[in-house]
């Protein structure tokens, strides 16, 4: 098999031998003479009705900060749960599920795409509604471009992965938000709320709402810009769209399911340090050693803030 950090990295959470701790391999994706894994995390009770945070990262294959923030989480809280009692009792109540790293071929192959040239984030069966911009929104014209949609009535096993896992997992919760990660756009980090598709307001915008009233009172000195994603562009095929109007059509407001995404903004490394723009990971990536730390240790506080509202959401939503 492959071998790769992200990938090594993986393996050595199955070595975890903790009873609140599953890891299963959700999916095979075939890359050249290699069988990569799709691997799934889920962190906590057994039973699905309770509060849930949902982890994802590692959609886009050159993001692979993303897949490296989720992991330094995952991580870390597995230490920690070897010997921080009120952790594990925090983890009898709630749930923390994660796909660290959804397209593992465009992990492996340095590229956006999966291994079929499909991005995973243009590929569910969702139109965008309006004006979208020009291939940058997704498109059917070739795979060797990139946003390139494939076949929505068919869609990849890394798509189907995700919707398969978010279902199971996250769709019985009482309460879920979930958090996908990613970098490459603008000078800020911005968390996003629904929808891609359209700047119509989405149906639990005043949920949004209510977690940026939140997050601004109990976290002040916050770095992120907290907005719909349809502000910056909007996008055919989201998957998460797709999640959220199939579990908001089910349930109403009777659960809530609300899919975030982070999107960090990497032309800030790019613009301290042209050079990188000279490698292919570059504009992606933190690539100074002093700027990846500090890439960890700052989302770890949000990603720690979003597990602990998702828990205790009575008590501010
Ligand atoms: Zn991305």
């Amino acid at each position: 098999m492959a071998s790769f950090e992200e990938l090594q990295r993986l393996q050595k959470i199955y070595n975890y031998k903790n009873p609140l701790v599953r890891v299963q391999n959700l999916a095979t994706v075939q890359v050249k003479e290699h069988q990569l894994p799709i691997v799934g995390i889920t962190i906590g009770t057994e039973d699905r009705t309770k509060p849930t945070f949902g982890l994802f990262a590692g959609v886009h294959g050159l993001e692979k900060i993303g897949t490296h923030v989720a992991l330094h989480f995952i991580e870390v809280l597995l230490e920690q749960l070897e010997w921080d009692k009120e952790l594990q009792d925090r983890f009898k109540k709630s749930r923390l599920v994660a796909i660290p790293m959804i397209n593992p071929a465009g992990v492996f192959l340095n590229r956006r795409s999966n291994a079929n040239g499909v991005d995973i984030m243009r590929n569910a069966p969702v139109e965008a509604v309006g004006d979208s911009p020009f291939l940058l929104s997704g498109h059917r014209y070739s795979n060797w471009l990139p946003w390139f949609r494939g076949d929505s009535s068919q869609m990849e096993i890394e798509t189907q992965t995700i919707i398969q896992f978010v279902k199971n997992e996250m769709f019985q919760s009482e309460f879920g938000f979930s958090l996908d990660v990613h970098s490459g756009f603008g000078v800020k980090d911005r968390l996003w709320y629904p929808y891609a598709k359209s700047s119509e307001p989405f149906p639990l915008i005043k949920e949004a709402l209510k977690f940026k009233a939140h997050i601004d009172k109990s976290f002040p000195h916050h770095v992120y810009a907290i907005e719909p994603q349809a502000l910056s562009y909007t996008t055919h095929g989201d998957v998460w769209d797709y999640l959220f109007d199939m579990h908001y059509e089910q349930n109403k407001n009777e659960k809530i399911y609300l899919p975030w995404c982070l999107e960090m903004g990497s032309w800030i490394w790019v613009k301290k340090n042209p050079m990188q723009l000279f490698s292919a990971l570059g504009p992606f990536n933190p690539i100074q050693p002093h700027r990846y730390k500090r890439i960890m240790r700052r989302h770890f506080v949000l990603l720690d803030f979003f597990m602990r509202s998702t828990l205790n959401y009575k008590n501010w939503n």
